[in-house]
């Protein structure tokens, strides 16, 4: 194969060198040219459209100028030094002022040329000025060819070696030219030709040095759906080479122990939505290929069922089943739940977490070898290389966040023929997040509440109403309810939030004094066992208040926590609040939600605050999420690198997205290895892409 030359290291562009070379990997994350030829513009600016200086006013965005430059002075000290140069147009001046890179700028300027100048004016001391605009000469030529001029996003520290979005441009320029002729067609000629996307080639010019508007939107359409359609195209791929290597156990039979369940044990109807998710599981468990199936569902909307019922269908096809929780506590709840669900269906059933004694486990271990035991509840203790069993079948995650791809991994490798794997998360995920993240995951959704369900009612106070909320607090605990008062806890500043929440606690203990009201509190500074003691006394029901920062498990239920009061709730994020939120609202009665917060609020905590209000739907609220936050915030989603998209943006191009992956799957379906002529380029570049992304695959 002959060396690509995209793949030659960025210092090796002219105009580039070690140096700066060094500070685009550290920056920028560009390694070589074609790291750089992906750098595109953020932003395009009008060049044929110059103002005058008398035009400027105070809420324009960035504008060009131009003029001579004259009166170069530094000025101020210290931190106030500066470089100040005035630019006069005829129809006025203005200065330009530079706080950085002085020495850069200082003889920079002629007197007698003229410069263009692009910046964003702000005032001070009651005029305008420019700071760190973006100063050229002048070119007649130059300006008379392409019109819009991409605006590169640059850091102070390459600006600091002459790196700015003029320079990074011409460095692109550079390398365009460059690897003239060398850039390689993508997609197949059919995909060109039924979506009208112009060559990669074309789209490359154009996305730095478009001509015109036009063919600037060509170009941006053509390397968004690109950039979508190889993620879904790698994501079925491997779903696809998953499911032809990896055999699955067939469970055939719905037997005694799922009928039973159903007849003598089920005391309501299935939601439409859990009979829809249990017929996917069924038709997963009976394919003969492993299951990797993820079920996403508010909290309380019955996933537990789900998993306790496929548990059962593994059961009856005489296979064994375990079941795994994040956290002691859960796994301690979920065992309760299981065993009261379970109930005279003759079922050996037992526990396993970091406190199981040794004599214990040594008898459990046994059982799991001999079969004799058939379902394992438990945390991560269950993966430990002493747990074997004789015949695993099924394995249910739940909160699958919080597990790593290692972990579940290894538990894969128990068996030869892997176990059927159903992982369960209340986290809730847009939809175009899902199809990026867990493209290769069969998805199913619980989109529907148990009927009766009263969803919380939501209310948002500010800290004036601190009275109100008080009284309030204390018709409920009259009325045998219990309350959350939760504190955030940001780790920058843990000192500052464990006073917040230690001068709470005492305000509390003063509105609600011993001994009529007895209050709980838990933070990270306790240790183990005294939080544990803390959280059993609320369980139990001996307080009636919990005072805590955020460490109030996951998936915790106490049914008679009837009010969460979320404390400075503007400074947590929207999931967080839902998930808080999910404490209460488990039992029959209404629950409150209350969301404290100061008068000052950012738009975007506003935002937050109003979304809560005004819904309890987890998918919604996850919409907004994605909107305000991004993708890159959200759970689980930092690691993947999967998100670290160059152009496409998930919230904007959902449609284009939906269609990459209509796409993928027609032409998967016809040439799973995409061995046609025809699709050489589409997997050509999945070599090409799958060159530097080794672990790309592994997030499942
Ligand atoms: P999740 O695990 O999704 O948070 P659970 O499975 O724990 O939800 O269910 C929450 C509560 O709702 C449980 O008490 C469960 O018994 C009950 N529940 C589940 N499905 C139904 C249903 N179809 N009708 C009525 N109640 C249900
Ligand atoms: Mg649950």
């Amino acid at each position: 194969m002959s060396v690509n030359t995209l793949d030659t290291p960025i210092e090796y562009l002219k105009g580039v060198g070690p140096k700066r070379a060094a500070l685009l990997r550290s920056e920028l994350g560009v390694d070589c040219f074609n790291d750089l030829i992906q750098y595109y513009p953020f932003r395009y600016i009008d060049k044929s459209k110059i103002f005058r200086i008398s035009e400027i006013s105070g809420d324009m965005a960035y504008v060009q100028l131009k003029g001579t430059i004259s009166n170069v002075r530094e000025m101020g000290q210290k931190r106030g030094r500066r470089l100040v140069a005035t630019l006069s147009d005829g129809s006025g001046s203005v200065d330009l002022v530079w706080f950085k890179g002085i020495r850069w700028y200082i003889d920079k300027f002629q007197a007698d040329v003229e410069y263009l100048v692009f910046g964003k004016p702000s005032i001070f001391n009651k005029r305008f000025n420019m700071p760190h605009p973006e100063v050229e000469p002048f070119v007649l030529k130059e300006n008379a060819g392409a019109t819009l001029q991409g605006f590169y996003s640059s850091t102070d520290k390459l600006k600091n070696r002459g790196l700015n979005s003029r320079q990074i441009s011409k460095l692109m320029h550079t390398l365009l030219q460059r690897i003239q002729g060398e850039i390689k067609e993508t997609l197949s000629k059919d995909i060109l030709d039924s979506l009208s996307l112009i060559s990669k080639e074309d789209a490359l010019l154009n996305i730095h040095f478009p001509k015109d508007q036009n063919i600037l939107q060509r170009a941006q359409a053509r390397l968004k759906f690109e950039e979508l359609f190889f993620i879904q195209l790698k994501l079925l791929k491997y779903k696809i080479s998953r499911m032809e290597t990896v055999q699955g156990h067939v469970f055939q039979k719905v037997g005694t122990y799922l009928n039973t369940f159903y007849r003598q044990n089920l005391k309501f109807e299935l939601t439409n939505a859990q009979k829809k998710v249990i017929k996917e599981i069924r038709a997963d468990l009976g394919a003969g290929k492993q299951m990797n199936r993820l079920l996403q569902g508010d909290v309380g909307s019955g996933k537990t069922l789900v998993a306790v019922m496929a548990i059962l269908i593994a059961l009856d096809n005489v296979y064994q089943a375990c079941f795994m929780a994040p956290t002691e506590i859960l796994a301690n709840q979920h065992f309760t739940t299981v065993t009261r669900l379970f109930e005279g269906l003759g079922i050996k059933l037992e526990l396993l977490t970091g406190s199981t004694k040794a004599a214990a486990r040594k008898k459990l271990h046994a059982e799991l070898l001999s079969g004799e035991l058939q379902v394992l509840v438990g945390t991560h203790a269950l993966i430990e290389e002493t747990v074997k069993f004789k015949n695993l079948g099924l394995v249910v995650i739940d909160e699958q966040h919080r597990f790593g791809v290692a972990q579940r991994a290894k538990l894969w490798k128990k068996n030869i023929v892997p176990p059927h794997v159903l992982v369960m998360t209340a986290t809730p995920i847009p939809r175009t997040l899902a199809m990026t993240l867990y493209g290769d995951l069969d998805l199913s959704v619980i989109d529907e509440m148990p009927p009766g369900r009263k969803p919380v009612k939501t209310y948002h106070f500010y800290d004036t109403k601190r009275l109100k909320l008080f009284g309030f607090i204390k018709e409920q605990i009259q009325k045998g309810q219990q309350v959350f008062l939760v504190y955030p806890l940001i780790q920058e500043s843990e000192k500052l939030d464990l006073k917040d929440l230690m001068d709470g606690y005492e305000s509390i203990q003063r509105a609600f004094p011993l001994p009529d009201y007895a209050i709980s509190i838990v933070h990270g500074k306790m240790k183990p066992a005294d939080k544990d003691y803390e959280m059993q006394r609320f369980v139990k029901g001996e307080t009636q208040i919990m005072v805590s920062t955020t460490v109030i498990e996951v998936g915790v239920d106490i049914p008679r926590a009837s009010v969460m009061v979320i404390e400075n709730a503007e400074r947590f994020g929207l999931s967080q609040l839902h998930q808080l939120r999910g404490r209460v609202g488990r039992g029959a009665d209404q629950s409150f939600c209350v969301l404290m917060s100061d008068y000052k609020l950012t738009a975007e905590a506003r935002k937050r605050l109003d979304t809560m209000v005004q819904t309890t739907d987890g998918f919604e609220i996850a919409e907004v999420d994605l909107r305000l936050r991004g993708p890159g915030d959200l759970q689980g989603t930092q690691q993947s690198g999967i998100l670290d998209l160059k152009i496409a943006n998930l919230v904007k191009d959902e449609k284009v997205l939906k269609y990459a992956r209509t796409l993928a799957i027609e032409i998967l379906e016809k040439d799973p290895d995409l061995h046609n002529p025809e699709h050489a380029p589409l997997k050509n570049h999945l070599f090409e892409l799958g060159k530097n992304q080794a672990n790309w695959a592994s997030i499942s």
